[in-house]
Order: structure tokens, then sequence, then C-alpha cells
């Protein structure tokens, strides 16, 4: 079996390089080859000894993954449904906008947190990804967008880790993707246009301040910890308190000086002025310092059999007035991709479920309870 040179950060491939009898140098260009230019043929990287190209051919690929299906929305988003063995596929989104191009990267098949309200929660965990599975939707999105409209300018400026998973529950695969996305031989994004975006897992949060601060996003849809615990189950193992602290524990080393909370907006269960205001408690305690940050608000993205409603338009508006009258930046999620069902937790990809079906239905019924 090759070694497929997407699995690799920067020090990886100098590693593998070096292993091959390889200075760290042509590692450099190796990797400008791979993720700067798109290049997979190792015959075409010039610059590179003839004795080494044939050492790559011999050894090594750049392997992406096949692509099951691709959908284009009407609003310019692109869906593509990679296959990822096993019976198992995931789903990644190109969503494009005047200023910027944004790429929506899993980083698993399937998820175990469970939350109720989530297509993906909803399918079961299958497994994590690998650093090179990560990376190949990266590069395949960055690559095919390129052919396609004739550019050599880059067309993804922004990677949101908000595709299927929970990428902190996948963290040592996580941490080389994420830094080839950073890597200024590689994609240069810059901290700020890479997020993650996570259910909470309070120790990984801890340890993504000191690997790599990206910009990150907390999915917190509850304000106390009984409804926390029904719609996001992780809360019953790191509760509000210790993700509230953790948020602010991370700012003192990350480049974008607030945290981004995502809400879910369900109707009937999270979405009152009470709800909100409890919100406001959190994050500006009458007591003690007040926590930079910022709400966008999705309305639910509806799929089938979740048993749950998307809040009326007016809710929302009222609720995201109790924020802002707070002086907290609120947002409200636009929805892109809705014809191509490429919105917000409604990825499913296909995912062979190994988790207990019952169970999880019967934890979507105590919701209205
Ligand atoms: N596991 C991570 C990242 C993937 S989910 C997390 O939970 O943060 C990306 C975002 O979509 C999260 O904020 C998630 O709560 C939200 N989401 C999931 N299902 C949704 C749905 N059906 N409608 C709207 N947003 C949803
Ligand atoms: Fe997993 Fe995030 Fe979906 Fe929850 S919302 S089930 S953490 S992918």
């Amino acid at each position: 079996m090759k070694t497929n040179l997407l699995d690799f950060d920067l020090d990886g491939l100098v590693a593998w390089c070096q292993a091959q009898g390889e200075k760290k140098f042509r590692a450099v260009q190796l990797f400008r080859w791979i993720h700067q230019k798109g290049v997979a043929d190792f015959s075409a990287m010039t610059d590179l000894a003839q004795s080494m190209r044939q050492t790559l051919q011999a050894h090594a690929e750049i392997r992406a993954l096949p692509v099951i299906t691709r959908h284009d929305s009407t609003d310019g988003t692109i869906k593509w449904m990679f296959d990822v063995g096993q019976g198992n596929a995931i789903e990644t989104v190109f969503i494009p906008e005047t200023d910027r191009g944004t790429l929506c990267v899993s980083s698993q098949a399937g998820c175990a947190v469970g939350c109720p309200f989530c297509s993906t929660g909803a399918q079961g965990f299958s497994r994590n990804l690998t650093t090179a599975e990560i990376l190949a939707q990266l590069w395949f999105a960055e690559t095919t967008l390129r052919r396609e409209f004739a550019t050599q300018d880059r067309v993804i400026s922004n990677v949101v880790m908000m595709g299927m998973g929970e990428p902190l529950q996948n963290y040592s695969a996580l941490i080389p993707a994420l830094k080839t996305m950073l890597d200024d031989h590689a994609y240069g994004m810059s901290r700020r246009r890479v997020t993650v975006s996570t259910s909470g897992v309070v120790p990984m949060i801890e340890r993504l301040s000191q690997d790599c601060p990206v910009a990150l996003a907390v999915s917190l849809h509850a304000p106390n910890d009984a409804l926390r615990d029904r719609l996001v189950p992780l809360n019953l193992k790191y509760p509000l308190a210790e993700l509230l602290q953790a948020c602010r524990d991370y700012l003192a080393f990350a480049p974008r000086d607030f945290i981004t909370f995502e809400y879910c907006m369900l109707d009937g269960v999270n979405d009152t002025d009470a709800h909100a205001m409890a919100l406001v408690e959190w994050v500006r305690p009458a007591r003690g310092e007040p926590l930079p940050c910022k709400f966008n608000l999705i309305p639910f993205n509806p799929f089938p059999a979740s048993g749950l409603l998307r809040s009326p338009p007016e809710r929302v508006k009222a609720f995201a007035a109790v924020l802002s009258g707070a002086g907290i930046v609120t947002t409200v999620r636009k929805t892109r991709g809705d014809d191509i069902a490429a919105a917000c937790g409604q990825l499913a990809g296909d995912v062979q479920d190994r988790t207990d079906v019952a169970g999880r239905r019967a934890k979507t019924i105590q919701i209205h309870a």
C-alpha cells in the first residue's frame, strides 16, 4: 500500500521524506506542489530530482476520496458526497459569497454526541476520519473549483469544521489538518479564517488553545444544564459552567477576541425570551467580566423523523432582540443550499449506523416531555 501524502502536515512530510533519504527543503517543495499548486502527478513536479520522483512514484500517492454524488444549488452552493469505505459516506459543502468562499468540512463518519436535532447525530457514529480524509475534502474542492473557475487564485478562503462529526472528538487527526490549512507553504489561511465548531469537549478546547488556536465556535443551544443535557448529551459530561469557563480561557490564546456561540432555534423548546435572558446572564453576568462573544442563531433545518420544528421568524427576531438589547452582536444564519439539503444539520451522508437506534429515538421524544 502506498503512503497517502495527504495524511501529513509539513512536519510529517519532512519526517517521511527524511526516512526516504531526502532533505527537508525537498519536502517543502513537495508540500507546495501538493497543496499550493494542487498537483497530484509526481512527474509534473519539475523541480524535484528525477530520483526523488521515482521514489515517490514507487512508494507514495496523493489519493483523494471517490466522489459519490455532487449537487449544485441554485444559489451556487455545492455539496459533494464522498465514499470513505465500508458503506460510509461523508459530505462537504462549498458556500460562495461575494467576499469569500467557505468550505464546510466533515471530521467523522457520523457523530457519537447524538444531538436529537441533527441528522448526523441521528445516524450514530461510525468512525473518525484520518488527516488525509479531512484534507482530501479541501484539496479536492480547491483543485476542482480552480479548474472550473479557470483561475490560479485561491477559491476557498475560509474553512469551517461544521460538516459531519465532532472535530474535537477526533483531535489527533484534526490538528495536522488544521496546521496544513494555516501553513504558508500549503493553504496559507489566517487563523481567523479557520473555524472549529464544537459541541463542547472541554479538555480538548483547552488543548486546542495550546496546539492551534484557530477561531472557535461553540454549539450552545440551551441556557441551562437540564435542557442542554437533552439537546447536547455531551453536556452531561461537561456542563455549562465548565464549558463557559473553557471559552473564557480559550480567549487568552485565541487570535479572535470572541467566541461564536451557535444556537439552533427549536420551536417551543429553547426559543423563549426567558431562554435568551438566561443566556445573557452567562455571558454578561451582573457580577463579573463579560465574555466576548457573538451569537449566531440557526433556524432549525428539519430532517425526516426529527420530530422537531423550526421557530417561527418572529420568535427568532424577538430572541435576537433580547441578545442585541444586552449589547451582544447577534446574527441569524441565512440558509444556503436549501434545495440540495446542504444546510446546517442536514448532512447525512450515508453512515452505517452501529449505535442503538431505539435508544436515540427515546431521547428525541423526551425533548417534548
Ligand atoms: N459537531 C460540531 C460541528 C458540526 S455541526 C458541533 O456540533 O458544533 C455544525 C452546526 O450545525 C452546529 O452548531 C450544530 O448544532 C448545527 N446543527 C446541527 N443540526 C442542525 C439542524 N438540524 N438545524 C440547524 N443547525 C443544526
Ligand atoms: Fe454531532 Fe454536532 Fe450533530 Fe451534535 S450537532 S450530533 S455534536 S455533529
